[in-house]
């Protein structure tokens, strides 16, 4: 059966400073993303046991903890790519640009309600950019990994605002986190993701 790795980030732990230290991406990355990757495999050796008859499990923790951790383990590996070095003005151009602007009016009015969402997660999760088959696009909510989640939509942009995304620079303000994230996002990625 498959097993999940945890894959390198694109990029060095101090790439994204200021906006986010080294010191967060070395525990975000090796420590939390690494534990939701074994978490995601514990959870599949489990099931594989249980099919051999080698183990009693009960089903439904199992199940959950397979969510948990892989809807984990895929949304940190696209938070990593979706953001690069900080940039001033950072805006998205092309074809994601016009697709904003079709699905929300302008980029300003689609920043406020990402960064409105962001910020009001309720404890600890996700706000995403997402896609549906036909380049619909939604800004969805998700408590920690996997609750709220839309079955069927893409996600293209996503944004951790687990405390463990930004408490050791930010505190308790998450808002200037999630205002300060702006500039790292890499929207050649998110583009490229359509
Ligand atoms: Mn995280």
């Amino acid at each position: 059966m498959k097993r999940f790795e945890l894959p390198p980030l694109p990029y060095s732990y101090d790439a994204l400073e200021p906006v986010i230290s080294r010191k967060i991406m070395e525990l975000h990355h090796d420590k939390h993303h690494a534990a939701y990757v074994k978490g995601a495999n514990v959870a599949l050796e489990k099931l594989e046991k249980a099919r051999k008859g080698e183990m009693e499990i009960n089903v439904r923790e199992v199940l959950r903890d397979l969510s948990f951790n892989l809807n984990g383990h895929i949304l940190h590996s696209i938070f990593w790519n979706n953001m690069r070095p900080p940039q001033e003005n950072n805006r998205p151009g092309g074809e994601i640009e016009d697709l904003i602007v079709k699905n929300f009016g302008s980029f300003e009015a689609f920043q406020q309600e990402f960064s409105k969402a962001a910020t009001s997660v309720e404890g600890v999760g996700w706000t995403i950019l997402a896609k549906d088959e036909e380049n619909n696009l939604y800004v969805v909510q998700i408590e920690k990994h996997n609750l709220m989640h839309i079955a069927g939509l893409k996600p293209i942009l996503v944004i951790d605002v687990w405390e463990h995304a930004y408490y050791l620079d930010y505190l308790n303000k998450r808002a200037e986190y999630v205002n300060n994230w702006w500039q790292v996002v890499n929207w050649d990625d998110v583009e490229k993701r359509l």
